[in-house]
């Protein structure tokens, strides 16, 4: 039995604040809200403000966050200012990790710095073509869970909603099989119960080319708890079907 979905949308470096506001008012207006299904949007930061006086079914997510409360860093959002604005907040995703160097060492600080100012978070992790092809991905996912959360308190892992995204399947129309994804989420929950005694309870969303035409097979494998979707949260019609369509599988 689903225990529901959390449908997220990464827009990463794309819509201005017209077209933010205007898609969000679209979802507000055309979507058959679902108490199972938990409808994000991760907006650009200048969007954040207008649509958090917008939205009323829709969450909103800062993409990145720095740990520190205020100083002197140039062209960093801190969690003081997210305060009252945003619901969640996304850390690690890989292009973070890949194009802006951020190591496990940061993203660890990061998290920690986001839980305790209140905010839920999405922790990604995700392997590499090469890792993957050299037999690696447990690992590495093991690494960047294991060094992300370390110091965490128990009941505050409990709450981090975490995404798998395959590097080599984001942006690239390349999707992991169901197969692919289900064993990574399951290692995942087992890694969580096996290694911080946790109850395999976390929300495990997977991210990598979803779209409507696949979203259904991924969403119905057993530990794939929602999906992080790039490119097919930018137009309202896909990003609304994959929703619509994720009601489907929790009422057949
Ligand atoms: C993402 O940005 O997190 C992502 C999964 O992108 P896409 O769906 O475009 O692969």
């Amino acid at each position: 039995m689903k225990k529901g979905f959390i449908i997220a949308g990464n827009w990463k470096m794309n819509k201005t604040v017209k077209e933010a506001v205007e898609f969000v008012n679209w979802l507000e207006n055309n979507i058959e809200f679902n108490d199972m299904v938990e409808v994000l949007i991760f907006p650009p930061f200048v969007s954040l403000y207008e649509l958090s006086k917008i939205v009323k079914n829709v969450k909103i997510g800062s993409q990145n966050m720095y740990f520190e409360e205020n100083g002197a860093f140039t062209g960093e959002i801190s969690p003081v200012m997210l305060k009252g604005i945003v619901d969640y907040v996304l850390i690690g995703h890989s292009e973070r990790r890949n194009i802006f160097n951020e190591s496990n060492e940061l993203l660890n600080k990061k998290l920690k710095s986001a839980i305790s100012h209140g905010f839920k978070t999405v922790f990604c992790v995700g392997e590499k073509l090469e890792e993957r092809e050299s037999g690696n991905t447990e690992k590495v996912i093991k690494e960047q869970i294991i060094k992300g959360f370390e110091g965490i308190d128990k009941k505050d892992i409990e709450n981090v909603v975490i995404a798998y995204e395959p590097v080599w399947a984001i942006g690239t129309g390349k999707t992991a099989t169901p197969q692919q994804a289900q064993e990574v989420h399951e290692f995942i929950r087992e890694l969580l119960v096996s290694y911080f005694d946790l109850n395999g309870e976390n929300y495990i969303l997977y991210g990598g080319s979803v779209k409507p035409e696949n979203s259904n097979d991924l969403l119905s494998m057993k530990d794939i708890d929602g999906a992080l979707i790039g490119g097919a949260s930018l137009k309202t019609r896909s990003f609304s079907d994959i929703i619509h369509n994720s009601y489907k599988i929790l009422n057949p």
